[in-house]
């Protein structure tokens, strides 16, 4: 954001105002984390915020301070139209392209609010007045401290925005594990722990709060994983019919794709989720090194995302997709095997 940008959204903050916050589809830890940081932070001045998801998002995220408040479109488009109808300003996170959003893409398209994008995805749709886009941040949530930071105000930090900016951090870089994860990333998570943010508690909240359920599936997930080591690929398949067996829940396979790269010499690593009722199947890729998913997303699943970890869809069926997948590996032999 150049100085400019951000004396002007340092301006049409400084009156009350109309807010509508929206993370991607399917949000995840640092959706979650980034809309509701700022939800706590815009409240501080006196903004009549809303953070409206475009769907439901995973049980380990419900104790997120005011998450209770967060509007799901799906469920409830009438009143959140509304609410974007009469927006002045609307911040997009998380996400590059409107059509992350879901069925809100026509709504926000046809918004006259505002819009500001703070994200950290590759290739950004250009849709948002003001643009805060970097690739290489290690999480939206990271962006949006900085976002403070650039307005000068990072002393509103309370304990509220410090645990929702922790969270995103945290699930975002995998416990600080990927490369995306810097000095600096260590510095504000430093920073968030001293404003209130209690690390071990949140963790445990994310991560050690499973049900025998999800952890059957993971077991299910890892008698199917799959390894083709000429191409130092790995994946995993569940079928609905498997989910079922283990009661599923949104965000019950969030991870599970990383089991495949911990594997000794695997550099690329899927999951492949049947979903009956969208009837598609959802894939995440994951990478180490430079071989980027993204492109891979991009080029032959629909999808996209960053470098290392990116997702896409397939509506072919379950056994058809991972014959697909298969059959691209020798395209990005080179890739691969470098
Ligand atoms: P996940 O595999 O955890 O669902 O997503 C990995 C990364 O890829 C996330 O940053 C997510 O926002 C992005 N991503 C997941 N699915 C899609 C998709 O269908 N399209 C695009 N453009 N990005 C996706
Ligand atoms: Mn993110």
């Amino acid at each position: 954001m150049t100085e400019q940008a951000i004396q002007e959204v340092k301006v049409l903050l400084q009156s009350p105002k109309q807010i509508v916050i929206v993370p991607h589809k399917n949000p995840d830890g640092d959706a979650m984390g980034s809309t509701l940081g700022l939800y706590h932070f815009l409240r501080k001045f006196n903004h009549e915020t809303t953070v409206i998801a475009p769907n439901d998002y995973p049980e380990f995220l419900k104790w997120l301070p005011n998450e209770d408040t967060v509007l799901k479109y799906d469920s409830q488009s009438d009143v959140c139209n509304k609410l974007i109808e009469d927006a002045d300003i609307i911040f997009t996170l998380d996400f590059n392209a409107l059509n992350r959003a879901g069925d809100m893409e026509f709504s926000l398209q046809e918004s006259r609010a505002i819009k500001i994008m703070i994200d950290h995805h590759q290739q950004p749709d250009d849709y948002a007045q003001y643009m805060y886009s970097d690739v290489a941040m290690s999480s939206t949530c990271e962006m949006v401290y900085n976002f403070f930071e650039m307005l000068g105000y990072t002393s509103k930090i309370d304990v509220n925005i410090a645990s929702c900016l922790y969270t995103g951090i945290m699930t975002d870089t995998g416990s600080f594990r990927f490369p995306s994860t810097t000095s600096q990333t260590h510095r504000i998570a430093a920073a968030l722990i001293d404003y209130g943010a209690n690390h071990a508690e949140i963790h445990n909240a994310i991560y050690d709060t499973i049900s025998y359920d999800r952890l059957q599936l993971l077991g299910c997930a890892l008698t199917n994983l799959k390894v083709i080591p000429e191409f130092k690929t790995a994946y995993i398949t569940l079928s609905q019919e498997e989910l079922n067996k283990y009661n599923f829940k949104k965000g019950d396979t969030e991870g599970f794709v990383n089991y495949g790269l911990s594997l000794n010499n695997i550099i690329f690593a899927a999951i492949f989720i049947e979903d009956q009722q969208q009837n598609i199947i959802k894939i995440s890729l994951r990478s180490k090194g430079d071989f980027s998913v993204n492109e891979f997303a991009r080029a032959h699943f629909d999808g996209g995302g960053h470098t290392n970890a990116a997702g896409g869809r397939s509506e072919l069926d379950l056994q058809n997709t991972v014959e697909k997948f298969i059959s691209i590996l020798p395209n990005y032999n080179n890739a691969l095997n470098s």
